[in-house]
């Protein structure tokens, strides 16, 4: 996401690096730059105006900073910039003060709702809440099914009319009992939200249908459905692949429904990230989370100060520690500590569990995209193959549990039996461990104070 952005702005900056002091026209060059790298990534052109202004008025300003110097400041202005326009703090859901509360979603058809419903639907469950998705998207043949695929993905339970019953009377497949649901979408979302209340969910995600276009009949349903079960929420969902038209698109549901919060979904895509930027400042509203693939793990929330930092290619080496949280267990984590301190040594053992877990927290080159200066390597990057991965995996699960905790002792005939069991060359074996005794040797040393990034042993 951003790459040709952030390939842009970091070229601009190159150009200030090593310079004295800035003049007014370093700072001109620069501000073109930018203004041109934001347009050609589809920001909208009032919020161009808008960021150039903020820059220049800074730059040439009479900010003085002692601990930088003036390449280094330009970059800090752009980055407050950035965060300003992506919307300055971090927005939490809010909460209902007496559950169930309620969410709803809106958006043009396609737009990533319902997989989005599913990806919400597992964060909040993972978080220990109990939600219940609500399909009250009844203008798509398929979308009740779809949830129903999306929430059995996400472990969580949906609620919807019965298929074949969607004109109909008592329908509900959660509970088959009781609730009066029509193929009326005001009457699904509100005996969803009952369906919660009585059953004792504390969260009600409501999917609503989109059209391809904007209109007014969807507007009027989805105001409909609003008034009726008074969402805490409403997040509007869009696309950030369509580019300029994000504009209108934000406004048109700003005045249609109104929505408390955006969710930019697709950004894993080769988005050009105008709509992130535009959306938030152009509507006031905050971008609370963003959609990056089709999995229901796909989820991210949105900082827009490390959102900033990783257009800047400086790395969003927190959202990586809170999507390694989420997939180590604590006690596989302090299990791993205790072992650090206690100088014991990595063993294969402790290697498959960490490629189990990295595999948990999702795409290997979204994970490795968001270190620092990353940007830089993108071509590698993109040349790596995740197969490797696999290779590796297979001749670690080719050793006994004697070579796992043993590496030194994996003699000639155990590496030519590890080579045979899994497929490879025995000179990929050697060289597996190789880097594996290289990589403890750098953990040994960072134990002792040695420096180096704590946590990423073999990090080259
Ligand atoms: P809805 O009509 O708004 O409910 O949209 P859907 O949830 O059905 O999504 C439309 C299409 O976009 C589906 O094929 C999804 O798999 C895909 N999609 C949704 N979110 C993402 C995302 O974050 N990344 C990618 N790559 N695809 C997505």
């Amino acid at each position: 996401m951003f790459t040709s952005l952030s390939d842009r702005l970091t070229a601009t900056f190159k150009n200030l690096r090593g310079k004295g002091r800035l003049s007014e026209s370093d700072v001109n060059a620069t501000i073109r730059d930018i203004r041109m790298a934001l347009l050609d990534a589809d920001v909208a052109l009032p919020v161009v105006k808008e960021f150039t202004r903020g820059i220049r008025e800074r730059a040439l300003g009479a900010e003085v900073s002692q601990a930088l110097n003036p390449g280094q400041q330009v970059v800090k202005i752009v980055n407050d910039e950035l965060i300003r326009v992506l919307g300055g703090e971090t927005r939490q859901l809010t909460f209902a003060k007496k559950p169930p509360t309620v969410i709803m979603l809106a958006g043009l058809q396609g737009s990533g709702k319902t997989t989005f419903a599913g990806k919400l639907g597992k964060l909040l469950k993972d978080q220990g809440h109990y939600p219940l998705l609500v399909a009250a998207d009844l203008q798509r043949p398929n979308a009740v099914t779809q949830l129903e695929v999306v929430a059995d993905r996400a472990g969580v339970l949906s609620f919807a009319p019965e298929r074949g019953n969607v004109g109909g009377h008592d329908a509900v497949t959660e509970s088959g009992e009781g609730t009066r649901s029509f193929g009326d979408p005001v009457a699904v979302a509100r005996a969803g939200v009952g369906q919660a209340t009585l059953r004792g969910y504390d969260i009600v995600i409501i999917d609503t249908a989109g059209r391809l276009a904007v209109d007014e009949n969807l507007m009027e349903q989805a105001r409909d459905i609003r008034d009726a079960v008074q969402p805490d929420e409403v997040l509007f969902v869009i696309d950030a692949m369509i580019g300029q038209a994000a504009v209108d698109t934000a406004h048109a549901f700003q005045d249609g429904v109104d929505f408390t919060g955006v969710v930019l979904s697709k950004l894993d895509g080769d988005a050009r990230g105008g709509a992130a930027l535009s959306v938030a400042s152009v509507t006031g509203r905050p971008i609370m989370y963003a959609s990056v693939g089709e999995q229901v793990k796909d989820i991210e929330v949105f900082h827009p100060d490390r959102m900033a930092s990783r257009i800047l290619d400086m790395g969003d080496v927190l959202t990586l520690i809170e999507q390694a949280e989420r997939a180590f267990d604590r006690q596989q984590a302090a299990e791993m500590h205790r072992k650090f301190m206690a100088e014991e040594d990595f063993t294969f053992t402790d290697f498959l569990e960490q490629m189990a877990a990295i595999k948990k927290m999702g795409n290997l080159k979204s994970l490795l995209g968001m270190m620092p200066g990353m940007g830089q390597m993108r071509d590698q990057l993109n040349a790596l193959d995740e197969k490797e991965f696999d290779r590796v995996e297979a001749m670690v699960r080719s050793m006994t549990p004697f070579e796992r905790s043993h590496p030194k002792q994996i003699n000639g005939s155990r590496r030519a039996r590890i080579a045979k069991g899994s497929g490879v060359t025995v000179s990929e074996v050697n060289q597996l461990l190789e880097r594996f005794q290289g990589a403890q040797k750098m953990m040994r040393q960072m134990r002792r104070g040695g420096g180096g990034m704590p946590g990423m042993p073999g990090m080259p």
